[in-house]
């Protein structure tokens, strides 16, 4: 107990004032929580559970410190956000508070910078603040994306050009290059490698082409050798994707997730058949495991907002029908689905309400891809995302059942991560 104190004085004064407010006590106390609905992966149940050294029991330990009646409330595993950049910077603070309110508990940062992401992971990854995994710099082909991101941040002077090739990015045109460059990738202690196709089908044609600047990413043919690398480091990796032919390039290389869908920013010069997603790939992702992240909520408010009467209304549609397609594609054959919304000024929320909004998941199904499937691809090794014997002690009491109404899931009246009771002061 002694000891336990002295680790909770020790953790209270590593943390910034400002996240001091968010635990009520670091030391780790047992709970008791009586008359709560909780999740069981189907329905919710009256049960009751108990945190110790927190993690979720149903076995009383030996010292309950408080008993919690919930009085009825729903309860569910923390939600995630599987795909977005904002997990950085000096305005950390607000972010994790924005997460925390949301009840997003795990982010995934899918190409961040050493330099603006070190000073975060002090206050991140600890009981009383989100968990965040970072992938560092991404691997791209020369004047591939994310390079126009890096030019532009250059010329405002939020980036020197040493934040660009060996930073930001790692430039792989060659596999001499990523000869030289795995060790440097390595050394910066990755938590996933995130990598690069954009139109792969076209890489020879794009690949010295300037007017394909940003539009163009890794060649195909490399991107199952730096798997194969990444594997073997034990590194699980994301490819960003465009295009149905890098969709499919990225499961014959063998990733591990894919993020964004075809079309998600769709070129109108392109045939649209080009953006969907094929029965065979859809099976063959399902076969193999690999988690897409939707990133669609933007365009689906963009959709959603053009005039279907006026001169842009069978534009829309039409992308309607292809983004609708292609995510029913993937529910058909059981594809793993997270949620992230690579919206820097948000967090998941816009995006799993605009997936309610679309209809292709019934509550149920994206309930458990928000809460399940997103917690598992960010962090596939921990006992998260389940309210069962010996998981992590992380859970939301909501107001209301999601199960019944979807935008249940906002009515947040406590949260509850690893054994710790939050207190989001104002
Ligand atoms: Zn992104």
């Amino acid at each position: 107990m002694r000891k336990l104190i002295v680790i909770a004085a020790m953790l209270l004064w590593c943390l910034p004032v400002q996240q001091q407010v968010t635990g009520e006590s670091v030391e780790q106390q047992n709970y008791e929580f009586i008359n709560g609905r909780w999740f069981d992966g189907q329905s919710f149940a009256v049960r009751k559970f108990y945190t110790a050294g927190g993690l979720l029991t149903s076995k009383k330990p030996d010292r309950v410190d408080r008993v919690i009646d919930l009085s009825g409330k729903y309860i569910v595993p923390p939600f995630g956000e599987a795909h977005n950049h904002n997990a950085e910077g000096a305005a950390i603070d607000d972010i994790i508070r924005k997460y925390l309110e949301a009840g997003i508990f795990y982010v995934k940062n899918p190409n961040s910078l050493l330099r603006t992401t070190e000073p975060v992971r002090g206050k991140v990854n600890i009981p009383t603040s989100i968990d965040v995994t970072f992938a560092n710099g991404g691997l791209t082909a020369t004047g591939g994306h994310p390079m126009g991101l890096v030019r532009r941040n250059i010329e405002r002077g939020i980036f020197t050009e040493a934040d660009g090739d060996g930073a930001f990015v790692f430039i792989i045109d060659t596999r001499a290059d990523l000869d030289r460059k795995w060790e440097k990738i390595k050394a910066g202690k990755p938590d996933f490698i995130k990598t690069y196709l954009l139109y792969s089908e076209e890489y020879l044609k794009r690949k010295d082409d300037e007017k394909y600047f940003a539009w163009k990413g890794l060649d195909p043919n490399l991107l199952s050798e730096i798997v194969r690398r990444a594997h073997r480091d034990g590194l699980r990796v994301s490819t960003h994707i465009e295009s149905a032919a890098d969709f499919h390039n990225a499961l014959m290389a063998g990733v591990d997730e894919i993020n964004h869908m075809p079309g998600f920013r769709a070129d109108e010069k392109i045939p649209i058949s080009r953006y969907e997603i094929s029965e065979e790939d859809a099976r063959l992702a399902a076969r193999k495991g690999v988690v897409v992240v939707t990133t669609l909520g933007a365009t689906m408010r963009f959709i959603d907002r053009v005039d279907r009467t006026g001169p842009n209304g069978e534009m829309a549609k039409k992308y309607r029908d292809l983004l609708v397609g292609n995510l029913r594609i993937l529910k058909k054959h059981n594809v793993r689905i997270a949620i992230g919304s690579d919206q820097y000024r948000e967090t998941s929320v816009p995006e799993a309400l605009s997936l309610h909004e679309w209809k292709v998941f019934d509550n149920l199904t994206l309930l458990k891809m928000w809460c399940e499937t997103t917690a598992e691809a960010i962090f596939p090794g921990r006992k998260i995302g389940r309210l069962k014997e010996g998981y992590e002690a992380s859970f939301l009491a909501l107001g209301g059942d999601p199960l019944q109404d979807f935008t249940n899931v906002q009515k947040i009246e406590m949260r509850i991560k690893q054994g710790n009771i939050l207190q989001l002061s104002n």
